[in-house]
């Protein structure tokens, strides 16, 4: 097996533990129970330290990554190491769809699902809430097979930020096929979009608004509408249909953006934001993202566009998405309808942490939950307030990983409310 110590896609946090690479579960099983500190690693997305382990990492991009469909089930059993792209490739060429896609296709299942990864619609729950079953690694190094209808406690295991073993199979729910067109509006005045803000994120099966927070007008809106829930104007909420292909960032090529204009295609090549043949390399960005119940949403929104002056010189782009209620413990969507504030940050990680407790406190008033994988600043006192069921999954880590192999400092740090060591 190969072992190397490497970077995150970001760059900004090289892994303290080597990597391992094994090739089979058994070889997983093996590597776990041999073991002192171990976790999985997914596809490297996230922008902080939670996967990292002061043992070894377990990588599964070498494991079989065989997709089987249940069309009885209507479920789909598939690697915790493929990719959502290469998932939904297949359900697509077999005339399968998943419920939702998080912005980019090349993130792992299982790392996806550990963080909450979520997409956008007021219909639609995270990734997670589509996943049925699971196969986990335990420390012992036995399989653990856990589901939706007969595990008690399964609702904490989903979300469960690597910290009851490496997950080996995950299944989900599928559906039908079915197509999405997707629609561009630019310049959307604030005024009229926080005025009917219910009316403009529910207009369509996915809605996502970029801004700068700076200014009157929202950027742009992009609208992804499934089975004709929206035709298509010249306008929405005061926004023009943009005449050219856009891509989030603006002055860059939308070349490698889902497909725009409303042409119909598969849920597959639109629910993303960027198309799965788009392979990026190391990016130069970092990200923080804050979920806030729907009922603070406009709030909130004002309260980052006052912020804006200082937000803007560090910022790439924001954006503003909407996440159906669930019901798994460490969701930031946990028993809330909620919109997520997203920040895609210039790579000055310095900058960004400095400015973070600012953001976290214009945001504080509005039962704020962040996102596991990216950067923030919480502390685990305040964790701990806002995720209700945190000392639940407390006892589900004891319960499942009695002698802490799957520990880290960022569980420590943010569900323990230890220390760094
Ligand atoms: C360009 C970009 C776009 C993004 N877009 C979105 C978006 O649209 N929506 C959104 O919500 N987030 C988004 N993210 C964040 C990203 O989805 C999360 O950080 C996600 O956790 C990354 O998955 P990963 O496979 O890269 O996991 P990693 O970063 O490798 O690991 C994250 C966590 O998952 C655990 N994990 C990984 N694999 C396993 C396994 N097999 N078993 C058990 N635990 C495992 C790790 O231990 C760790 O705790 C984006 C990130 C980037 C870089």
């Amino acid at each position: 097996m190969n072992q190397t110590s490497e970077r995150n896609w970001a760059g900004n946090y090289r892994y303290s533990a080597p990597i391992a690479h094994p090739t089979t579960v058994d070889e997983v099983q093996q590597l776990v129970a041999a073991a002192p500190q171990v976790r999985a690693l997914g596809s490297r997305h996230s922008f902080n330290a939670i996967a990292d382990s002061p043992g070894t990492l377990v990588a599964l991009d070498l494991v079989d990554d065989a997709i089987v469909i249940d069309p009885g089930a209507l479920s789909v059993e598939v690697s915790g190491g493929a990719t959502y792209g290469t998932l939904a490739v297949e359900l697509q060429r077999q005339g399968y769809a998943l419920h939702n896609l998080a912005s980019l296709p090349h993130i792992s299942v299982a790392g996806a699902i550990a963080t909450g990864t979520h997409g956008s619609g007021d219909r639609n729950g995270s990734l997670a809430t589509a996943v049925r079953a699971l196969e986990i690694v335990t420390g012992s190094g036995d399989l653990l097979r856990v589901s939706r209808e007969t595990t008690p406690d399964f609702a904490g295991m989903v979300v469960a930020l690597g910290a009851l073993g490496i997950v080996t199979r995950v299944t989900l729910d599928i559906q039908p096929t079915f197509a999405v067109r997707q629609f561009v509006y630019e310049n959307l005045p604030w005024g009229e979009v926080l005025q009917h803000f219910d009316a403009v994120m529910g207009s369509a099966y996915s809605v996502s608004l970029f801004t700068n927070w700076l200014g009157e007008n929202v950027d742009q809106a992009w609208v992804k509408s499934r089975g004709g829930d929206y035709a298509g104007e010249s306008e929405f909420f005061g926004g023009t249909a943009a005449t050219l292909g856009r891509h989030p960032l603006p002055g860059i090529s939308a070349v490698n953006c889902t497909e725009q204009f409303g042409v119909s295609g598969p849920w597959s090549e639109r629910l993303a934001h960027f198309r799965l043949a788009f392979t990026p390399s190391n990016g130069d960005e970092l990200q923080s993202e804050y979920h806030v119940p729907r009922e603070h949403a406009v709030a909130a929104i004002e309260a980052m566009r006052t912020l804006s002056a200082r937000i803007a010189p560090l910022l790439l782009v924001g954006e503003v998405r909407s996440i159906a209620a669930d019901d798994l413990w460490l969701s930031p969507n946990f028993e809330r309808a909620g919109v997520a504030l997203h920040f895609t940050w210039k790579p000055e990680q310095a900058a960004v942490e400095a400015l973070l407790p600012a953001v976290e406190a214009a945001l504080a008033p509005f039962a704020v939950r962040p996102h596991w994988g990216k950067l923030f600043q919480t502390d685990a006192k305040t964790l701990a307030a806002s995720f209700p069921r945190l000392d639940d999954f407390r006892a589900l880590v004891d319960r499942l990983d009695p002698a802490g192999k799957f520990r880290n400092d960022f569980l420590e740090r943010t569900v323990f409310g230890r220390a760094r060591t």
